[in-house]
């Protein structure tokens, strides 16, 4: 532990596009002493090593021995197993955060693997893209965006642990907020995981529509469909994992978006515009307090 209370060693577990993200900005903003990678896929292993993106890199835990702070940067449904499989690399006095879309599973996942003395501080960055894998990330990623952090725990080791995280955050341009892992999975719930649902259903619909409207599709796509393409492009793994994981919030919200739908299905059928024109100047108003929080780009 440095005596300012940085950390020196980083171990990532998963570098893709958030973990690859990490490196970058830790590396231009010369936050720790030493990087070290673990992912299974040799190929990423080689990318990194070869763009200097961490002092390390292998297919073998081992890699990340000495770390005081490694993070999980695995899809939400490989943590358990991630974790499991670096158990016997972790000093104690470390550090163990992640970067998962879910938590409450995360952390039911996660702790048990974890030796005594080891801190686990949960952590989402809200930030992303639709792209994967670590070409795709950028050092710029967290500038701005909020990252939230659920510690399960209250000891003063959780505390200290848990400003640790925040600061290292904090350096790479983001800012933190801290909640309970069941608050941060329904909050999501309705900021990501549905809008990204829908966009997968939207975008499932028309390309089932027929090969004759698909060019079509595509041309006239500016009208509204190809923004909800960027979001139905994004990774298949991650989102499987974020859906089956974060199942009880995402079918609540789903009720309750279905019985909205039905409603303005009802208005269209009747002809009921006032209904209709209420219903779009109350949604409309959401978009400037988006843009007053600054998080419209
Ligand atoms: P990604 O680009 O798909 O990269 C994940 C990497 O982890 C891959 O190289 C993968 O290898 C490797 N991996 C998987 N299981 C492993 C294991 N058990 N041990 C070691 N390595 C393993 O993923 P990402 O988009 O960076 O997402 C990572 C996490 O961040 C997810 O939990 C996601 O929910 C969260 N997140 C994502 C976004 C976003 O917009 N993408 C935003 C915020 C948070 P294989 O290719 O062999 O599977």
């Amino acid at each position: 532990l440095a005596a300012d209370g940085t950390f020196k060693h980083l171990g990532l577990v998963g570098c893709g596009l958030i973990g690859s993200s990490i490196l970058r900005a830790v590396r231009e903003g010369a936050l720790v002493e030493r990087t070290s990678v673990f992912d299974r896929d040799g190929n990423v292993c080689a990318y990194v090593q070869a763009e200097g993106l961490a002092d390390a890199a292998a297919t073998d835990p081992g890699v990340l021995a000495g770390a005081d702070l490694v993070l999980l940067c695995v899809p939400v449904g490989a943590m358990g197993p991630a974790a499991a499989s670096i158990a016997e690399e972790l000093q104690p006095g470390a550090v163990v955060s992640d970067v998962g879309s879910v938590k409450a599973s995360v952390i039911e996942d996660v702790s048990p693997h974890l030796p005594g003395g080891v801190a686990f501080i949960p952590a989402h960055p809200i930030a992303g893209t639709e792209h994967s894998g670590p070409a795709a990330g950028f050092a710029g990623l967290f500038q701005g965006r909020w990252v939230i952090l659920c510690p399960p725990g209250a000891t003063a080791m959780d505390e200290a642990a848990a400003a640790r995280v925040e600061a290292l955050w904090h350096a790479m341009g983001a800012q933190c907020a801290r909640m309970s892992a069941a608050h941060h999975d329904q909050i999501l719930g309705i900021t990501s995981h549905l809008p990204h649902l829908i966009a997968y259903t939207i975008v499932g619909t028309a390309t089932d529509l027929g090969d004759d409207l698909k060019a079509e599709i595509f041309r006239y796509s500016a009208g509204g469909f190809r923004d909800f393409t960027r979001l139905a492009a994004s990774d298949p793994i991650m989102w499987r994992d974020v859906f089956l994981n974060n199942r009880e919030a995402v079918l609540e919200l789903l009720q309750r978006f279905s019985e909205d739908l039905s409603a303005l299905q009802k208005a269209i059928r009747r002809g009921e515009a006032d209904t209709l024109e209420r219903y779009f100047e109350k949604t409309r108003t959401v978009r400037r307090g988006v843009i007053d929080a600054q998080q419209e780009r």
